[in-house]
């Protein structure tokens, strides 16, 4: 395994923040992940753990090792001839995944598509869309305790998985994911119902859509609404939905006739972060190089040379306004270093 000193870290970050590493590796198997924890030890750093960077606003720099997961391997572990139980490695990039498996007629993952990143970081904040989050399928994991240097499996219990959200992402930096296994089926069981998603099947002429076609629906959506990052900086979605009171809800209905909500099954209510934003003026405004996409107001976007703090200072400045004019406080969805 070769370390690197003072690497910056803006190619190893969807939002293009130009941070360093005091120390940069990359794991390509375990044995490197072992190599990696000693060698900080050794050094006296702490380690700082990267998939894709996709989920991260870096707003200084880094004084730790930094391990970018690089480790690769999908296989089957099961197969029953119905369900298929898939095990993939942290470093395997998401949507090369996802297109593995219906390659190879395994339905459950088509609707999370195109979401940038690794397997490794998914089970992170639960990852979802368009109806679909990754504890549906999950099957379990595989971790390194950077405390102990031991191995844990984790099951679906364990991940204590929530809206964006689980267990691990509480403790960033203690369990290093090596490998995810997921509960695949190779009878499709089609979730339609989102967003534009069976619009768009419409639009093509599909009236009985395959697990492919899904995929294929969400990519087209997702690169029509979603900046890419190669272009634009950006970490998705910034603030999650907020869940608040059925009394608050209907309070802002009054106030507000288009309110977006879903009702929750433990009653409480999700509110659309983008409307909140949006409905506040926010979407297309831009400081410097720090903005709000034009196109999706929960996205927030570097035009070029924004540093991490810039971004933060706006997000700083969008939750107060949205606490201010809704009494609603906004959750920022990447991991944020912050000093
Ligand atoms: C354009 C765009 C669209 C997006 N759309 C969605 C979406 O629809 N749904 C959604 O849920 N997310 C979405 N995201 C967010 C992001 O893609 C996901 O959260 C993704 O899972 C992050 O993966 P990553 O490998 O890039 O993680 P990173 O950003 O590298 O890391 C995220 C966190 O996980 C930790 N981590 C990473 N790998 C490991 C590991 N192997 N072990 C332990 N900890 C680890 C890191 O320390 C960090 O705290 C989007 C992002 C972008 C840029």
């Amino acid at each position: 395994m070769q370390v690197f000193a003072q690497i910056s870290l803006k190619p190893f970050n969807s939002f293009g923040i130009d941070v360093c590493a005091q120390l940069f590796a990359e794991a390509y198997d375990d044995s490197d992940v072992h190599e990696a924890i000693s060698y900080a030890v050794i050094h006296a750093l702490p380690l700082f753990i990267i998939g894709g960077g996709s989920n991260l606003l870096l707003t200084q720099d880094i004084h730790a090792l930094v391990l970018r997961m690089a480790t690769q391997g999908i296989r089957v572990l099961q197969d029953d001839s119905v369900h298929v139980v898939i095990e993939a490695e942290a470093g395997e990039a998401w949507h090369p995944f996802v297109l593995w498996t219906l390659d190879h007629g395994l339905y459950g993952l088509e609707n999370l598509s195109l979401i940038p990143g690794t397997v490794g970081a998914a089970p992170m904040q639960n990852i979802g869309a368009y109806g679909v989050e990754i504890k549906d399928v999950f099957a379990g994991l595989t971790a390194l305790d950077c405390q102990t240097g031991e191995l844990r499996d984790f099951s679906l219990q364990e991940c204590q998985f929530a809206y964006r959200d689980s267990l691990l992402k509480h403790d960033i930096g203690r369990w290093l994911v090596l490998r995810v296994r997921f509960m695949l089926s190779r009878i499709s069981n089609k979730k339609l119902d989102y967003g534009s998603l069976q619009q768009c099947l419409v639009k093509q002429g599909i009236t009985e859509a395959t697990p492919i076609d899904i995929s294929r629906a969400i990519c087209s959506i997702r690169r029509e609404t979603l900046p890419d990052p190669v272009k634009l900086g950006n970490a998705g979605s910034f603030f999650k939905n907020p869940l608040v009171s059925e009394v608050l809800a209907a309070e802002l209905k009054c106030q507000y006739p288009d309110l977006v909500t879903h009702q929750q099954p433990d009653g409480q209510i999700k509110l659309a972060a983008g409307w909140l934003i949006d409905k506040s003026g926010w979407k297309g405004f831009r400081d410097g190089d720090a903005g709000v996409y034009k196109m999706q107001a929960l996205v927030l976007v570097n035009y070029g040379a924004a540093t991490g703090r810039d971004i933060v200072s706006l997000a700083k400045r969008i939750q107060s306004d949205i606490a201010k004019r809704f009494k609603v406080h906004l959750e920022m969805e990447p991991t944020i270093i912050e000093p």
